[in-house]
């Protein structure tokens, strides 16, 4: 019997040892379940080992597949030489050589009859241990080479594939444990949480916007595990342990029911703290915190109602963007909009225009900005690209502003870096805003239109941005990543990337003094907003408007309410002091341990042995 293409195995070899892998957490909870990794080109390998009647049937689609692939590069060979010229074509010939190799089909032959494993993992092996001798031979010309057999690979893999035309949610026998190599955000939006009820990545960092959409759907992740899809491609079993950042696959039965235990346990936890959802949240002293949900699709306004929101604090409006073929227009999105306004029933609901660009990357953008760039996130992102696209941003604005009719919206305009980029969204807005009334729309006059302050420059600039809005956001997942220059996105830099900084914390501080100067209120909206650790410090600074995935807030406002304001001001006057994040961290710490000492105490399930990709943290 032929392995299945793709989710549960239909026949299991011996047990493989189990191996913990460490990387980022970026989704909290736990998952379990059958494995299927999904190879770089986001299709799913087969898993599960041949039986042995199947071996020779698998040996004539390993050779079909290589014969398809030798013919096809040769084909684009003579395409390209008619078109370019022959020096052009000798790298194409040179693969056709590579893949016809007699040493490369003996040893993936060989794989398949002796490991009994399908012709994918046995070409597989091959090729990455071929690439991995060309890559240990830095700086010789023969490292470059390494390009060509992962290109080779491709052409293999995809000859072995076949057609898959369907996504491979549709193929999976069963709910399984995705791992792969990246996920982008619409990747990671796509997903079913049914179907895949958690995800483990090689690449990543802890504020990506994947990391975002993992948590909205509330489906445990991690990221960042560096290269482990070798080792996970036989892998049957994987548990995704999103409170540590721990991948744990082919785990023995005792450490599978560990973790059943722990995430039963997790479970029970949140439905006492869900209870508390309702009342008010104050400090023990008094103070009122506004504890608002983030939301990147509409359906997610439900459970911000359930855990008690006050309101939506930010509404992604991108994600409408990010998996549609083209760009949703005026009337959609304004069902959109007015769906999220109608179940919030009154309560304010801050919608943020287009964050399009850096790692939100869709597929028709057109004619804008110089196509690919080099550094995106410093590139033609989010206001600005709306800014550039009148056709993209006036659509928008029209049905948010037509929304605005139906409740309390507010509009919220991203990385801001200037006072004239302001100016000039706020101008559209006015402009749109006659237009519709002189279609006959009755829009609100007293519109209240907010900036996020997400980059240095704005935070600097931060008393005259407050003369010119009626509130501001503080993302402070861009906030960080462009204070450290840390890329967010990036696993090998994610230890460099910490809200604890104090320079981070003295951004902030400048932001609410010049929020409280002119009366506005700042909210921070980023996911330190939602992290226990940093509840009592933003407190302490002045911030008294808290936004987080709805899934965080039973938690802080268990911190709000078992905290004194008094004490949270002394806090975060120390900790604008410090020097250092690890400084500022070990406070908090020691601060969120004496006023909720279970929010600190997160046991790694006793007997799970040290994680073996990585050394070990030395935070
Ligand atoms: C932020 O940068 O903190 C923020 C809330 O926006 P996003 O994460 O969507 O960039
Ligand atoms: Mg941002």
């Amino acid at each position: 019997m032929r392995p299945s293409s793709a989710g549960n195995p239909i026949s299991r070899p011996a047990r493989r040892p189990m191996q913990v892998l460490r990387g980022i957490a970026i989704s909290p909870g736990i998952a379990q379940g059958p494995v299927v990794v999904l190879d770089r080109r986001g299709l799913a390998l087969p898993t599960g080992a041949l039986a042995e009647e199947d071996v020779s049937e698998e040996l004539i689609r390993l050779g079909a597949g290589l014969d398809a692939a030798r013919a096809a590069a040769e084909a684009d060979a003579v395409e390209v030489s008619r078109r370019l010229g022959p020096q052009y074509a000798e790298i194409l010939s040179a693969h056709a050589r590579m893949i016809a190799d007699p040493t490369l089909n003996r040893e993936a032959r060989e794989r398949v009859e002796r490991d009994r494993i399908p012709a994918e993992h046995a070409v597989l092996e091959v090729l990455e241990g071929y690439a991995a001798r060309l890559e240990r031979l830095q700086g010789s010309r023969l490292s470059a080479r390494a390009a060509d057999v992962r290109d080779i690979e491709d052409r293999i893999l995809g000859h072995l594939a076949g057609d898959q035309p369907e996504p491979f949610q549709e193929r999976l026998a069963g709910p399984s444990i995705v791992l792969a190599h990246d996920l982008s955000p619409s990747e990671a939006a796509g997903l079913d949480p049914r179907l895949v009820p958690g995800f483990a990545t090689e690449a990543g960092g802890r504020a990506s916007h994947t990391a975002i959409v993992a948590a909205a759907l509330e489906v445990p992740a991690v990221a960042g595990l560096g290269p482990i899809l070798d080792s996970a491609r036989h892998c049957l079993w994987a548990i995704v342990d999103g409170e540590q950042g721990l991948v744990i696959l082919d785990p023995d039965d005792q450490t599978q029911e560990q973790y059943r235990q722990t995430a039963a346990d997790r479970a029970a936890r949140f439905q006492i703290l869900a209870r508390q959802a309702e009342g008010p949240d104050e400090t023990l002293d008094g103070c009122r915190v506004d504890l608002w949900g983030n939301i990147e699709f509409g359906g997610e306004a439900p459970a911000c109602l359930e855990r008690g929101a006050a309101g939506i604090g930010l509404f992604r409006t991108e994600f409408l963007f990010l998996n549609a073929s083209e760009p949703p227009g005026e009337e959609e999105q304004f069902a959109a909009y007015s769906a999220v306004v109608r179940a919030m029933a009154g309560r304010p609901v801050t919608i943020r225009t287009l964050d399009l660009g850096a790692d939100k990357i869709v597929g028709y953008r057109r004619g804008v900005g110089p196509g690919p760039e080099a550094n995106p996130a410093l590139g033609l992102r989010s206001l600005r690209l709306s800014l550039r696209d009148p056709e993209i941003f006036r659509p928008q604005i029209r049905a948010l502003l037509r929304a605005s009719a139906l409740g309390d919206v507010r509009i919220l305009f991203p990385l801001v870096s200037t006072l004239p980029e302001l100016r000039a969204a706020r101008r559209i807005l006015e402009e749109t805003a006659a237009e519709l009334r002189a279609e006959g729309h009755s829009i609100p006059r007293s519109l209240p239109v907010g900036v996020m302050v997400e980059v240095p420059a704005a935070a600097l600039m931060a008393d005259h941005l407050a003369k010119e809005v009626d509130f501001f956001s503080i993302g402070t997942n861009d906030l960080i990543q462009y204070t450290l220059a840390v890329d967010r996105t990036n696993e090998t830099v994610a230890d460099l990337y910490s809200a604890a900084d104090p320079s981070v914390l003295r951004l902030i501080a400048m932001v609410v003094a010049a929020a409280r100067d002119r009366g506005i209120p700042a909210n921070v909206c980023g996911a330190m907003g939602g992290d226990p650790l940093f509840a009592m410090v933003l407190l302490g600074l002045g911030i008294r408007q808290l936004s987080m995935p709805p899934h965080q807030l039973p938690e802080i406002k268990r911190v709000i309410r078992n905290s004194r304001l008094a004490d949270a001001e002394s806090l975060a006057a120390e900790a604008l002091g410090l020097r250092t994040a690890r400084e500022v961290a070990e406070r908090l710490e020691s601060m969120l341990g004496r006023v909720v000492p279970e929010a600190t105490a997160r046991p790694v399930p006793a007997g799970t042995p040290a994680p073996s990709n990585r050394a070990p943290n030395p935070d």
